[in-house]
């Protein structure tokens, strides 16, 4: 079987790599804006305004296949947290004011402003859950697919695996962060394993 160039429509490279194991077994190759040469443009920035996860996959989804003519798949996801009324959520990326962004850049700024906003909360008001939605367009196509994972969010950092909230994210069934656990354990429960799962047949 003959190999297809599917483009991914992000510049996080933590996305990038994740999917690409979690599809490693299928006859697709990921490919970056990058790679096809485009460069990154400021547009990109406010592609992501909608308030569901899926309706910003697909505005990037078709915003990138435009510009490359490829099947695009879009990833767009993020964290809600139950005491946050679902907050950050579809916020999660720029969820910290850029005030409080220091030299170590965006994701340790945000875990910090959780960990601030959550301070005074016990473990059982501590829950929370990723979501990710996927979005594929292709010629005629155009299929979205979503996943989430339930956990709790730790009163500290915890581990250095994952990227973003994962020091924080704790998976109940091990009582270990995602940023703890090894990488084999989050490509099989995550919410991106699983809208990659649902999304499988139609990559092919
Ligand atoms: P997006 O690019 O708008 O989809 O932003 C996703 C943001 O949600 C990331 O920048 C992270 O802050 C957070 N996020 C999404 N998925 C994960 C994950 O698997 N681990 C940790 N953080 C994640």
């Amino acid at each position: 079987m003959s190999t297809r160039r599917v483009l991914l429509a992000s510049r996080n490279l933590h996305k990038l790599a994740e999917l690409r194991a979690l599809l490693a077994d299928l006859p697709v190759e990921i490919v970056c804006p990058l790679d096809v040469g485009i460069a990154e443009d400021p547009t990109e920035a406010g592609l992501e305004v909608w308030d569901t996860f899926a309706a910003n996959a697909l505005a990037k989804a078709a915003w990138f296949r435009a510009r490359s003519g490829l099947p695009t798949l879009a990833d767009d996801s993020g964290l809600c947290v139950d005491a946050l009324e679902g907050g950050p959520g579809v916020h999660s990326r720029r969820f910290a004011p850029a005030t409080c962004v220091g030299a170590d850049g965006q994701d340790p700024a945000n875990n910090r402003h959780l960990l601030g906003l959550l301070d005074d909360r016990a473990d059982e008001e501590r829950g929370a859950h990723y979501e990710c939605a996927l979005a594929l367009l292709d010629d005629g196509l155009q299929v979205v697919t979503s996943g989430r994972v339930d956990g709790r969010i730790a009163t500290e950092e915890r581990g250095s695996g994952g990227f973003g909230y994962d020091p924080l994210f704790v998976v109940p069934e091990f009582e270990r962060t995602f940023g703890e656990l090894p990488p084999e354990v989050k490509a099989e429960r995550s919410h991106r394993a699983r809208a990659v799962k649902a999304m499988r047949t139609w990559l092919v």
